[in-house]
């Protein structure tokens, strides 16, 4: 396998993912309130975050847990995208939504749970938005590589990748971080890769070091959860940042990545099928 010559570039707003520049996607699991969105948001940026992270709709694995403030959350999602200059990047579930949550977001995310729903992933495709694709947490890379296809073939080249850990017999972290996928990705692939540590370890004093592999793996950027007081988080507090281990995170990468990017070569063709582009 050799290096590739050609990278898609995903264009988002004023910045690409996939190009020399690294980006950082940050925010709450859910979105909350708007204070606590707004505080997230200004914060993550500061520390250099390009995309607000938020979910407005959430998949969980309890039905008892909370599912999301829907519309109100999307919301709250466009005002912090006004205030700060983020882009925003937010779960999609279902099909029925796709115009709805396209009409707000600047990426739309598919969700571990959602990663085989070929009529979302068809609708989603077809908004025209970029789509942050999470590897389903019992998928294998070809099952990643045959739904980011289904995207191609409904006429959107613009697929983020994204590992966020799988299921194995390893139970000590809340999955396990598959770095390995990254660099295949990126050798086998022309399609920008991210990953997200916060997932992939379920605990936050794993994150940065989970963060730092993802940089040396090959990773185009992250997407990291951080909340103003994790502990009261309503959703996945224990595996979210607060901001001031997010800001000495951002600062302790730094070296990593600037010694990771590397020109990536021309643009690819916009139709490129996912596992051509090699060589
Ligand atoms: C999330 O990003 O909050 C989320 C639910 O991710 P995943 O689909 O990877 O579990
Ligand atoms: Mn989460």
């Amino acid at each position: 396998m050799g290096a590739r010559s050609h990278s898609t570039l995903v264009r988002v707003r004023d910045f690409v993912v996939g190009g020399d520049v690294f980006v950082v996607m940050a925010g709450p699991c859910s979105v909350e309130t708007e204070e606590q969105l707004l505080a997230t948001a200004e914060h993550v940026r500061r520390a250099g975050a390009r995309v607000l992270r938020g979910g407005a709709f959430k998949p969980r694995t309890s039905p008892y847990a909370f599912h999301g403030l829907g519309l109100e959350g999307l919301k709250l999602l466009a005002k912090a995208r006004e205030e700060t200059g983020l882009a925003v990047v937010t779960e999609v579930m279902s099909e029925c939504d796709v115009p709805l949550v396209a009409d707000y977001a600047d990426i739309l995310q598919i969700g571990s749970r959602s990663m085989e729903n070929y009529s979302l992933l068809e609708a989603a495709a077809r908004s025209g938005r970029p789509i942050l694709l999470k590897r389903g947490m019992v998928a294998t890379i070809a099952d990643l590589l045959r739904s980011a296809q289904l995207i191609l073939d409904n006429g959107n080249p613009d697929i983020i990748l994204c590992e966020r850990g799988i299921r194995t017999f390893e139970t000590t972290m809340r999955n396990t971080f598959d770095a390995a996928s990254i660099t295949l990705l990126k050798q086998i692939t022309h399609l920008p890769v991210i990953a997200d540590p916060s997932h992939a370890a379920g605990q936050r004093d794993l994150v940065p070091g989970l963060a730092r592999i993802g940089v040396a793996a090959g990773a185009d950027g992250l997407i990291v959860e951080v909340h103003p007081d994790p502990n009261k988080a309503w959703s996945d507090g224990e595996q979210s940042l607060d901001f001031a281990t997010f800001e000495a995170m951002m600062a302790d990468l730094k070296p990593w990545i600037a010694l990771g990017r590397k020109s990536p070569g021309s643009r690819c063709a916009a139709n490129a099928p996912v596992l051509e582009a090699v060589g």
